[in-house]
């Protein structure tokens, strides 16, 4: 077995590279565990709060070089129920920013995170056993290597490994919606702003990625993605500008079409026993409103600050308190994210009459009075 370290960092996506580089910025003696996998085609529109404590960090520099600014939100219902909504447009503007904030390829900002250039230990392996011992964890490599630490940050994924094997609850809600996602060039999209096209079955939305690119996110029932992404070019094509109205020309697909089940995932506690979960490891729900990976960096950001104190060599009673610290940090904002997207979810895909009327009520409302514009702006930047 290795010399112990002071933290496991479990997952190799980008909750898991930011807090191995931040944790080894404040001097702890850090074991990242990130298996290889495939390239991650989903991008994040990241609100600023994100982007600015992404630079704050240093992980990124200026979000002009690496993502597209989000200036605009339009909402356009596409349905044909009774209630149909007014369409409705967001300006960052009317909050004073230029930009609510920028939408990155995921695979961009983990290249971005991976070269920060701290100094750790990185092992390209998965674990397959985590065991507590008296003062910490052993966790074992798929390979059978034995690594010690005090504690573990599990960014292993909605499925975490760390968090079920040591007993931390979930509950699991799947969905019959899933999300397909395709790099499309448009002729003439709209620059900077996010066009939701909302569909009884969830909303397709089209994400400007900068020049003629447009990321494509579109709900719907799974079966009938997985249909869809084995359409020819042609074909898929033909779909995507019938399900944009044709309000913005022709649409080359760039890329295949990709399809991602959907759930809900909560746990009662973020953290216990000197383990925080952090990212998808602690929450999951449908890619409405853009909060996963804004939620998942706040997770980051607060688990620092629940560490700050400790210096390395820290111990196991103090790793224990930091992890309660931590939980009772993030409950309000998992409780909250979850609620919202979850209400959003419900009312955008129900074929229920009160909540169709909940809806179109909320948009009116939101259309017509300013400071409920307002309060929904600032409630989606995650404030
Ligand atoms: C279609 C779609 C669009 C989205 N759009 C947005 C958006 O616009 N804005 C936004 O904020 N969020 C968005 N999200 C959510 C966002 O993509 C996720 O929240 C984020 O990528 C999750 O990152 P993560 O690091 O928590 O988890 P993951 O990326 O799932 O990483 C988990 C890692 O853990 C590793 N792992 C698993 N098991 C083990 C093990 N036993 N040992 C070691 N490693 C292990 C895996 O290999 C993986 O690399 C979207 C999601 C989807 C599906």
């Amino acid at each position: 077995m290795t010399d112990k370290f002071d933290v496991a960092v479990v997952g190799g996506g980008l909750t898991g590279v930011a807090s191995a580089q931040l944790l080894a910025k404040r001097g702890l003696k850090v074991a990242h565990f990130a298996p290889q996998f495939a390239k991650d085609y989903r991008t994040s529109a990241l609100m600023m709060p994100t982007v600015e404590f992404m630079q704050k960090e240093q992980l990124i520099d200026d979000p002009r070089e690496l993502g597209t600014a989000l200036s605009n939100i339009r909402i356009i219902d596409a349905t044909k129920r009774l209630l149909r909504s007014p369409e409705t447009l967001f300006k960052s503007s009317e909050l004073n920013l230029d930009a609510f904030g920028y939408n990155f390829a995921n695979s961009d900002l983990l290249a971005r995170f991976s070269k920060y250039g701290q100094s750790f230990s990185q092992f390209d392996t998965a674990i397959s056993n985590v065991e507590k011992s008296d003062d910490g964890f052993t966790l074992t490599a798929a390979g059978g290597e034995a690594y010690s630490a005090t504690m573990i940050f599990a960014a292993d994924g909605k499925k975490s490994f760390i968090r079920d094997s040591l007993g931390m609850h979930s509950s699991i809600r799947p969905h019959p919606q899933s999300a397909l996602v395709a790099d499309l060039e448009f002729e003439h999209p709209e620059q900077h702003t996010s066009v939701e096209f909302h569909y009884e079955n969830g909303p397709f939305t089209l994400v400007p990625a900068g020049g003629n690119k447009i990321n494509l996110v579109w709900l719907d029932e799974h079966q009938k993605l997985i249909e869809v992404s084995k359409l020819g070019a042609k074909a898929f094509q033909k779909r995507v500008e019938e399900k944009s109205h044709r309000l913005f020309g022709a649409a080359k697909p760039l890329t295949k079409a990709f399809v991602f089940p959907l759930m809900n995932m909560t746990v009662p506690s973020a953290g216990k026993d000197g383990v925080v979960l952090v990212g998808e490891a602690a929450h999951a729900f449908p890619p409405i409103g853009a909060q996963g990976l804004n939620l998942g960096l706040r997770d980051v950001e607060d688990a620092l600050d629940a560490i700050t104190s400790l210096r390395t060599g820290f111990s196991y009673e103090e790793a224990v308190l930091a992890s309660e610290k931590y939980a009772d940090m993030r409950k309000s904002d998992l409780s909250r994210t979850n609620s919202f997207v979850d209400g959003l979810y419900r009312s955008l895909v129900s074929d229920l009459l009160p909540a169709q009327a909940l809806r179109h009520g909320g948009l009116w409302a939101m259309k017509t009075v300013p400071p409920l514009r307002k309060f929904a702006m600032q409630f989606g930047l995650g404030k």
